[in-house]
């Protein structure tokens, strides 16, 4: 989907916006996987067309005293990734020279830039919101975040100015496409260079493509499949990634491009916040995942094991704990194969279509089992089940009162599934509706 940026100078209202743009959305999903959101990345939809939000604000700490070259880097980012900007400004202030420096970088840029004016709720502050075509960046919509007013007509400007993306071809969707992420110094180019090897992997950058992602195609040990070139790999120079937004926003257009997420984790650091956040932002996007415990080589393995190092990742990512974690090292090229084939079991894994006879024949044996808690005397009745025919693996139970059954009735009926069927690495939804 397309990527949208919010960037502008602290306290102009960007990330009231974005709980706007991304509420209804976000609701459901989190409903559905219990998890903790990000606070600065949500997917939204409107007039049918899905997109991501990115508050590249939200990310720059202490961002009240934020330093120029604090909000140059946070543009020249929303510039390589995003596909549109969403440049915020707010009337009360006025046009302030942190926006007038925005401003220069943003008039340089080829990509759709949407100026919205912020806290304009009345007739007077329309008038006052003139002043910022000075800014040189064409029209302006006026809205006010904290009361919605504007807001749709900014979602259908925004929406207007996604640039058209190229369908994908049959072999792309065919192959699949990984895409390597993890933060900086995990390993990832490592990994990369030891898996395809050095000489043939090249790079082909050309100017100008850093608005998608590039994809490469490889052939190795019989598997076919893409490879993601992610920002980090290829524009690794250009910026110090050393703060958490830096490595979290570049992973996102390569998770958003991928089928599956090949999260490298640094044995020597274990798996903090950084990576929890790339974990979740794929796991949001229904990507599948596998995690790769890499350096490996350099833990000593007395004082650690595996299966202790593997008890503690699977704590933290619950209650999606039924992804693949494999210890690795790119150096010595240990159990590389391995990852390969875990990764592509994964991309199966998610393409899996079970037959609506043979669910039914499992599930509903599952059920009569342990049907779901009877409610104020009420019995709530499945008596039908599908997998729907969506990219990712997706199912919907039919019962007489589906507002009964409860989240940890659905987390029942996923461990089920994933019991008996391979979901390994799949993020699953579930859907109770009425018969
Ligand atoms: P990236 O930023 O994630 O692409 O990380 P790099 O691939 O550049 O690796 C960061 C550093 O870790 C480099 O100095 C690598 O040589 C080192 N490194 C990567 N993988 C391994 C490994 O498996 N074992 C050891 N000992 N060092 C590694």
């Amino acid at each position: 989907s397309h990527i949208v940026a919010i960037v502008g100078r602290p306290n102009v209202g960007k990330s009231t916006l974005f709980n706007r743009l991304i509420q209804r959305r976000e609701a459901i999903v989190d409903s559905v996987s219990g998890v903790t959101r990000d606070r600065n990345y949500g997917k939204s939809e409107w007039n049918g067309k899905a997109f991501s939000v990115i508050d590249t604000g939200g990310y720059v700490r202490g961002s009240d005293d934020i330093f120029e070259g604090e909000i140059r880097k946070q543009v020249e980012l929303a510039i390589d990734e995003a596909d549109v900007i969403l440049f915020v400004v707010d009337v009360e202030e006025g046009i302030t020279p942190m926006d007038e420096e925005v401003a220069k970088l943003l008039r340089k840029v080829t990509k759709p830039v949407l100026l919205g004016v912020n806290k304009v709720d009345n007739a007077m502050r329309e008038k006052d919101a003139i002043e910022f075509y000075n800014l040189g960046l064409g029209d302006y919509t006026t809205f006010a975040s904290t009361s919605g007013s504007g807001t749709g007509e900014l979602l259908d400007n925004l929406v207007a100015a996604f640039p058209d993306k190229p369908e994908p071809t049959k072999e792309e969707i065919e192959l699949p496409r990984f895409a390597v992420v993890g933060r900086p110094n995990a390993g990832k180019s490592s990994f990369i260079n030891a898996l395809i090897g050095q000489d043939r992997y090249i790079v082909t950058d050309i100017a100008g493509t850093t608005r998608d992602a590039i994809d490469t195609k490889f052939d190795r040990f019989g598997f076919e499949f893409n490879l993601v070139d992610t920002a980090g790999i290829r524009r690794k120079a250009k910026v110090k990634e050393d703060l958490e937004f830096y490595s979290v926003m570049r992973s996102v257009r390569a998770i958003e491009h991928a089928d599956i997420c090949i999260l490298i984790i640094d044995a020597t650091r274990g798996f903090e916040g950084q990576d929890q956040s790339i974990f979740w932002l794929a796991e949001k996007n229904r990507k599948g995942l596998v995690i790769l415990v890499n350096k490996w080589d350099l833990v000593e393995k007395d004082t650690m094991s595996t299966r202790d190092y593997e008890a503690k990742i699977r704590k933290e990512i619950e209650p999606f704990t039924d992804v693949p974690i494999l210890f690795v090292s790119a150096h010595t090229k240990q159990r590389l194969l391995k990852a390969l084939e875990a990764s592509v079991q994964v991309f199966e894994n998610r393409k899996q279509r079970i037959p609506t006879s043979k669910f039914n024949d499992y599930m509903l044996k599952v059920i009569e089992g342990h049907p779901p808690p009877a409610l104020k005397g009420k019995y709530v009745k499945i008596k039908y089940c599908m997998q729907l025919p969506t990219p990712t693996p997706q199912f919907v139970f039919f019962a007489n009162l589906p507002q009964y059954v409860k989240e940890p009735y659905k987390r029942f009926l996923e461990n089920k599934i994933r019991e008996n069927w391979d979901f390994s690495g799949v993020p699953i939804d579930i859907y109770i509706r009425e018969k």
